[in-house]
């Protein structure tokens, strides 16, 4: 086959993360068409304003899809089961795909400034974290899934994957691009009231900071921190979180960040830690963005480079093949090992960060070709 090296043709594959770590498992070039015809471009059914990439938005955006209870819920002990029930919650036939935006949504967010000051999470150093090694030899392990959106797409949400989580009791944390949460409302309130799971910041747009620069860079990073807190205060405001909001409301801003294609450079890093976040990778690349990736090649990855205090790395707006599969088998294996799930936040409380001045997938290095590869990265 042909290697098209057409800039959109790589997003259009639902590039995220781990296509490099297939690259040993199979030749580039079934690597590059694993993810062919899995993504359907479909024109856009809510076009963006085209002239209002630098202008403040002066409309308001999409539509929220709620549907939580008009009253909260009997019984109920956290905001998610206030607001929600079993059916609620469930993923939903078809909310898995993705679907194309053309022309492209570059509309900054409603809100822009996050109120939250920074200093979230002292003290954090301006590199990136690879693991942690836990104080007291407890076997913890974060199981993270990125929510990745680009400007040209509305990618999708993988119920099956978060109802396993659920199912099993499981905490966990979801880095959530801005955008991500903009056109997964409901989606976004539900995984913020969830007491097992914690939200991480992905930027805006999916952006690659080591490429962008200056208020661009910048605004990847704060545009999601506003999104998010003004999601939160919807969620709070919902007639049915009313009794526990005092008690039980989600943190107020994001404490980590995750680099779109894992990728940064110093100015970067500087930029998520001036705002409080703290810059988190991983040690295990499961590799599910390629479609050729099965459940059992992610279950031995994941077994076979196990350490306490691990961060997984996994892909949960539907980009992820059998990632939900693996889980299922995953999830028992690592508890009749001893392990403990934990949130980024939660493994960063319990030991010593490993970090690294670079961001890599693997090795250092690795990503480099990335920039040259993805541009801007925001489509
Ligand atoms: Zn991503």
């Amino acid at each position: 086959m042909t290697i098209d090296t057409r800039p959109g043709f790589w997003q259009a594959l639902g590039f995220c993360i781990g296509l490099l770590a297939m690259a040993g498992a199979m030749s580039s070039e079934t690597a590059v068409g694993a993810d062919e015809g899995s993504y359907p471009l479909i024109a856009a059914t809510v076009p963006p304003d085209p002239g209002a990439t630098a202008a403040p938005a002066t409309q308001p955006t999409r539509q929220p899809d709620l549907a939580p209870a008009p009253v909260p819920r009997p019984g109920a002990t956290n905001l998610l089961e206030a607001c929600w029930g079993p059916q609620d919650l469930r993923g939903r036939p078809g909310e898995r795909k993705s679907r194309g935006l053309r022309p492209p949504d570059h509309r900054p967010p409603e809100y822009q400034d996050p109120e939250t000051p920074p200093g979230a999470m002292p003290p954090v150093p301006a590199r990136s974290l690879r693991s942690v090694t836990p104080t007291k030899g407890e076997k913890l392990i974060a199981l993270t899934f990125d929510l990745c959106e680009q400007a040209d797409e509305i990618t999708g949400y993988d119920g099956e994957l978060v109802d396993t989580l659920r199912a099993h009791g499981v905490n966990a944390t979801f880095y959530a691009g801005g955008k991500w949460m903009q056109s997964h409302p409901e989606r976004t309130m539900q995984l913020m009231a969830d007491p097992r799971f914690e939200l991480g910041n992905h930027a805006w747009t999916h952006g690659n900071l080591r490429v962008l620069q200056g208020a661009e860079m910048e605004n990847q990073i704060r545009w999601t921190q506003a999104e998010y807190e003004r999601l939160r205060d919807q969620l709070l405001a919902l007639p049915c979180a009313a009794p526990l909001a005092a008690s039980k409301a989600p943190p107020r801003s994001p404490r980590t960040f995750r680099f779109p294609y894992g990728t940064c450079n110093k100015e970067s890093l500087d930029a998520v830690v001036a705002a409080g976040l703290y810059p988190v990778q991983w040690n295990i690349v499961t590799g599910d963005p390629a479609k050729g990736q099965t459940a059992a090649r992610i279950v031995n990855t994941v077994m076979s480079q196990l350490k306490p205090g691990s961060i997984v790395v996994a892909h949960g707006n539907g980009r992820g093949w059998h990632t939900a599969e693996a889980l299922k088998t995953l999830i028992p294996a690592l508890l009749k090992q001893g392990y403990r799930f934990v949130t980024v936040s939660e493994l960063l409380q319990a030991g010593n960060p490993v970090t690294a001045e670079q961001c890599y997938e693997v090795r250092e290095g690795d990503n480099l070709r990335y920039d040259k590869l993805f541009g801007k990265g925001t489509q």
